[in-house]
Formats: C-alpha cells, sequence, structure tokens
C-alpha cells in the first residue's frame, strides 16, 4: 500500500484533486437552496442511488429546508472495473411505494446516461407524480443518452473520478473531495 510520506490515505500522490472539499460543500448548500426553493409546495420524497450518492445524498439533505421522506435503490456500475459495462443491475429495490409522489433522485454522476435512463423508465411505470434528477457530477462528453437532469452540481471533463462517494474496486468513497488517479489501476490493487 502506498501513502505520502505522513503514511496519510487521503493525502496519497497518485490523487490529483479536482475538485477540493470547500467548493463541493458550497455548490451543494446551493443545490440544497435551489431545490428547497422549487419543492416549497410539494411534499418531497428522496431516492438516493446507492452506492455512489451516499456521501452527496447525506450532505445535500441536510440543506433541505422541507420535511423530506428518503429511500435508496442500488445499482451495479462498474465492479472492479473502471469501464463502464452499460448493463445496468438493480442490487437493491425501493423499501416505499413511489407511486403518486414527488421524487427526487440522487446520483453520483452521469456518465453515459444509460444507469439514470433505466431508472427514469422503470420509476415512471410505477406512476409517480413527478421526478426530477439530481447529480453532482456530469460529463457531457460521455453520454450516450440525454437525461434530461434537472440539478447538475459540476460538468467535470471525461476523467475517471474518486471520493466523494465515487469508488474505484470500492475503495476511496470515504475521501473528503473529487480526485482523478493518476494510476486507477494502482488504486484497484489495495
Ligand atoms: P452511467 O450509467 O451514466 O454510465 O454511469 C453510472 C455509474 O457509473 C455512476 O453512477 C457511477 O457509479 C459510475 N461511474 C461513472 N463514471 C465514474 C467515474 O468517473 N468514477 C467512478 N468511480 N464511477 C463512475
Amino acid at each position: 500500500m502506498t501513502a505520502d510520506i505522513n503514511g496519510s490515505f487521503i493525502h496519497d500522490p497518485n490523487l490529483e484533486v479536482l475538485i477540493d472539499h470547500d467548493t463541493i460543500q458550497k455548490r451543494v448548500r446551493e443545490l440544497g437552496a435551489e431545490i428547497t426553493r422549487d419543492y416549497r409546495d410539494k411534499r418531497l420524497h428522496v431516492i438516493g442511488v446507492l452506492k455512489g450518492a451516499c456521501v452527496f445524498l447525506s450532505d445535500l439533505l441536510r440543506e433541505i429546508d422541507l420535511p423530506v421522506s428518503l429511500d435508496f435503490i442500488g445499482t451495479s456500475s462498474y465492479g472492479e472495473s473502471t469501464k463502464s459495462s452499460g448493463e445496468v443491475r438493480i442490487t437493491k429495490d425501493l423499501d416505499i411505494s413511489p407511486a403518486g409522489r414527488d421524487i427526487l433522485l440522487v446520483e453520483d454522476i452521469v456518465d453515459t446516461g444509460l444507469t439514470l435512463n433505466y431508472l427514469i423508465n422503470m420509476l415512471k411505470s410505477r406512476d409517480v407524480s413527478s421526478l426530477a434528477i439530481v447529480a453532482l457530477l456530469d460529463k457531457p462528453d460521455r453520454h450516450e443518452i440525454e437525461v434530461g437532469a434537472s440539478y447538475i452540481g459540476f460538468a467535470i471533463p471525461n476523467r475517471f473520478v474518486v471520493g466523494y462517494g465515487l469508488d474505484v474496486g470500492e475503495l476511496y468513497r470515504n475521501l473528503p473531495f473529487i480526485a482523478v488517479p493518476k494510476d486507477p489501476a494502482q488504486l484497484a490493487r489495495r
């Protein structure tokens, strides 16, 4: 296991910070304020997409000044690799019926858009009252399908990123910032 001279996991020299913690927090506050304004007259039901959205979701929820109900759905993404397979698999279904609810789907990143497209179709077939998407990150150059997210934290270049919920080989979700691994394969080998 490599680490910097102080033995820090977080300050691994293989990680190049793309979006620092303070910048993320400021943007999450702005998104929370926007969502609060837009849902003032509705009963908001938030669905977090596991596992990548968990860190973003927990910060965002606390910036929404409204009564909010919460559920989770699990999808598989890249598995142990850094390439999308394009296949979407539900690993955990909803606990609460979304029918008749005003849903805000919280995702970590829009890459090809295939995962969100699948989830949007699945939710619409369950008779939701309204459906909006919030994603922390967006890679516009990678879209294969346009999902029309209502709220986006940051548009980023076509780079593989980790941290703030995003993993490589199930690690690095606990980084408090978004980073580009200089060598993703090296991180995945940990
Ligand atoms: P999509 O279906 O839009 O191609 O990607 C869906 C999922 O792939 C995301 O929710 C995320 O879990 C994963 N993903 C996409 N891009 C990245 C990335 O740059 N880093 C990591 N760690 N995961 C990504």
